[in-house]
């Protein structure tokens, strides 16, 4: 039995930020392999030997439609419109001012979006995946944006860790 994708308007509530991306190689985006012995991504592609790799999202988000509460799956594409970078640039922008990350939550509290929801392919996997999200509030702008405001803007009290 095939479902549909379905279209839901939402309510954000929480993102899950421990564990929000993943290595891929940067020429052909296959996921690189994490080590078993101590948890370290190789960076060499074995199938296109290039040494270059990229972060990409994979975020558990709970989200609260008008009749239930549900953790949904966010990858790349869609994580992109609502984080406003790519998953590179937020993990150095948090690298660098540690503090925002828990601001993530706060920035994205309550945001009212339409999200398209797809059934996994594979059938193991818990949580729908969101297909592509579409925030509804007119001023809405990109976690990135909110937070180098708010790091720009807090410099000056030192809340956003902006060491030379
Ligand atoms: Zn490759």
């Amino acid at each position: 039995m095939e479902a549909a994708d379905q279209t839901v308007l939402c309510q954000l509530l929480a993102v899950d930020l421990t564990d929000y991306c993943y290595r891929v190689c940067s020429r052909c985006e296959r996921v690189l392999p994490v080590d078993n012995n101590n948890g370290v991504t190789s960076s060499v592609c074995k199938f296109c030997k290039s040494k270059v790799p990229k972060l990409l999202y994979r975020i558990l988000m709970s989200i609260a439609t008008d009749t239930s509460v549900k953790t949904v799956i966010c990858f790349d594409r869609a994580a992109t419109v609502l984080f406003g970078c790519s998953a590179d640039e937020f993990f150095h922008f948090t690298k660098l001012n540690p503090t925002t990350a828990s601001m993530v939550n706060q920035v994205f509290d309550g945001e009212m979006l339409r999200m398209t929801l797809t059934r996994p392919h594979n059938l193991n996997a818990q949580h729908m995946r969101v297909a592509s999200v579409v925030p509804l509030r007119s001023g809405f702008q990109p976690a990135i944006v909110t937070l180098r405001r708010l790091c720009t803007s807090n410099a000056s009290l030192g809340n956003c860790s902006t060491k030379k």
